[in-house]
């Protein structure tokens, strides 16, 4: 082999050496970078829906008054029922929306007629204590839609919890922020994050 050819293959030979370094460094440098944003992106206290048992400790055990869990509704889950188990109290004969009817002890939960037979139950928030008490009746005789969440505007981000201290489910979690809803049919997050 002419010295010519021994100096082509040794030039190839480093390019390819450089090309795969530079890909390493830049593999390197993206897992670097998500690890980074993992680490510095602040983290807040949700609750797991599928983990909660709707105790009535949110209710109870947190320091805002009212709590700063509220009940939230998943409208895609819904069926607009007329009876509704998340709003009438069980065995409601006469269908109308007489506080003695209503499961929700504040009267949070409002109830308005879209189209026969189809009704449409939206949330007071200021109203909402967050005790859970629709969110079983949804579950219990519905579709699941109404679920308890931890209202990030109004929670304060202590660093302990008291509610997840007394949870008997473990269903609260610290999760990111920018991701800190866990309801389930959660389809369009941002959408969500809007009504939120
Ligand atoms: S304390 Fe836990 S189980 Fe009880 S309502 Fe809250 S999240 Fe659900
Ligand atoms: S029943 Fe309880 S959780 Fe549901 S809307 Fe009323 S106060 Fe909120
Ligand atoms: S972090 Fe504090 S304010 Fe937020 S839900 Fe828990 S106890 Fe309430």
């Amino acid at each position: 082999m002419s010295s010519e050819e021994k100096y082509k293959i040794t030039r190839r030979e480093f390019i390819r050496k450089g090309m795969q370094l530079s890909i390493l460094i830049g593999l390197g440098s993206i897992a670097g970078g998500l690890i980074t944003k993992t680490i510095s992106e602040k983290t807040v206290w949700q609750l797991d829906t599928k983990k909660c048992t709707q105790c009535g400790r949110c209710a109870t055990s947190c320091v805002k008054k009212p709590s700063a869990v509220k009940c939230f509704h998943a409208y895609d889950m819904c069926g607009y029922c007329d009876l509704c188990g998340g709003y009438f109290k069980p065995g409601t004969k006469d269908l109308t929306t007489a506080a003695e009817n209503q499961l929700c002890p504040t009267s949070a939960l409002k109830r308005k007629f879209i189209e026969e037979p189809f009704f449409e139950y939206e949330i007071d928030k200021e109203l909402c204590i967050g005790c859970g008490k629709c969110v079983k009746g949804c579950g219990a005789f519905g579709n699941g839609s109404l679920q308890l969440q931890v209202s990030q505007d109004l929670c304060d981000n202590c660093n302990e919890c008291s509610i997840a201290r007394d949870c008997p489910s473990n269903a609260f979690s610290r999760v990111l922020s920018s991701d800190s809803y866990l309801m389930l049919g959660l389809r369009d997050s941002n959408k969500w994050k809007n009504k939120l």
